[in-house]
């Protein structure tokens, strides 16, 4: 629920409403614009009679936010969020960046990986250490070993690694050797202990949308992440599962904009594991990238056949390459101010 308060209320009064919610075991959040303020009131709502806030003097009129989501959404605040990966790298905002590298951590090809995408200009550098395979029998990652190579990787070159914590009794470890972006993945999009432990850190979160997830219920993943304390969510399209055989998911690239115009957070498509075949990849990078996303993440193998996991959806360095360059012209295309006629 919101109310809008009047422009006339003095912050005295703001307090004292402010106050007056809090007394009621409520949560605020409190939005100062240039033309309205914004109380949002977090918590079971139903047990408030808006009809009593909107007879006080100070209420301009009250909302009810029909989505169950508060932090995340974009009416209580209306500006995009950005968020600091580090090394300098914003996400959000105008500010588009593409995260690229192998699919897992593997040993000393990293580095040949990470020099190439740096190159071709990817400001992330992805790989996963604990991997979330289907078969217990796949690959699972060089786990411990795998990060550290990573972390190497991210330092030598100047930038912030993401990768994949799938325990929450694992995230402390993540934090103190310093994964600068922590993925969650799929499989784990609505395991709710993860996504608090994750909260009350204060590592960016990479919040991938679970493969039969709806929009909502990966905004209210994030809302798990938020309310523990972490404001530093980007949200990710990863593609869904649907009757469609011919490609490994059914990228919605419609999440785009969509959770665009729902969240302020920073939106990420992975257009490796929507489509599954490196094919298809640059084809849903460009969609993905008009459509508006803030950054892509994309999986590059200098040797795809020999790839540890996901070899079918790596692009090669080359790939990569070309891609990015069409990428930067999308994003101009789309970015472009254009005088009316
Ligand atoms: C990954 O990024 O390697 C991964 C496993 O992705 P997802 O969780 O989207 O399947
Ligand atoms: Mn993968």
């Amino acid at each position: 629920m919101i109310a809008v308060v009047r422009d006339s209320a003095t912050t005295e009064q703001l307090d004292l409403f402010v106050k007056w919610i809090e007394d009621r075991g409520f949560r605020t959040n409190v939005s100062q614009g240039d033309h309205e303020t914004l109380v949002g009131i977090i918590g079971d709502t139903t047990q408030i009679d808006p009809f009593i806030l909107e007879s006080m003097d100070i209420v301009e009129r009250v909302q009810r936010v029909s989505e169950p989501f508060k932090l995340a959404n974009r009416k209580f605040h209306p500006e995009d969020t950005v968020v600091d990966c580090g090394h300098g790298t914003l996400v959000g905002g105008g500010n588009f960046q593409v995260i690229a590298g192998p699919c897992s951590v593997e040993g000393e090809n990293l580095l040949t990986i990470a020099r190439a995408v740096k190159a071709a200009g990817a400001t992330m550098l992805r790989g996963g250490a604990f991997k979330p395979r289907t078969s217990p029998y796949a690959y699972q990652g060089m786990g411990e070993k795998g990060l550290d190579l990573l972390l190497e990787a991210g330092g030598e070159l100047g930038m912030p690694v993401v990768t994949e914590v799938m325990d929450p009794r694992d995230v402390g470890v993540f934090v103190e050797k310093g994964v600068d972006v922590l993925q969650i993945g799929a499989r784990n999009a609505q395991n709710f202990a993860l996504l608090k432990e994750v909260g009350q850190t204060s590592v960016p979160v990479l919040l991938k949308r679970g493969m039969s997830e709806t929009i909502d219920e990966l905004v209210l993943g994030a809302e798990y992440v938020m309310s523990e304390g972490n404001a530093s969510v980007m949200l990710c399209e990863r593609g869904i599962r649907t009757f469609e055989t011919r490609t490994r998911n059914t990228f919605d690239v419609n999440a785009v904009p969509v959770l665009k115009h729902l969240t302020h957070l920073p939106v990420i498509a992975d257009p490796s594991h929507s489509t599954g075949y490196t094919r298809y990849v640059r084809s849903a990078a460009y969609a993905a990238t008009a459509a508006g996303a803030d950054g892509l993440e994309i999986e590059v193998h200098d040797c795809p056949s020999r790839a540890w996991s996901d070899g079918a959806q790596a692009l090669t360095p080359e790939q990569f390459e070309d891609a990015m360059r069409r990428i930067a012209l999308i994003r101009e295309a789309v970015t472009a101010e254009i005088e009316e006629a």
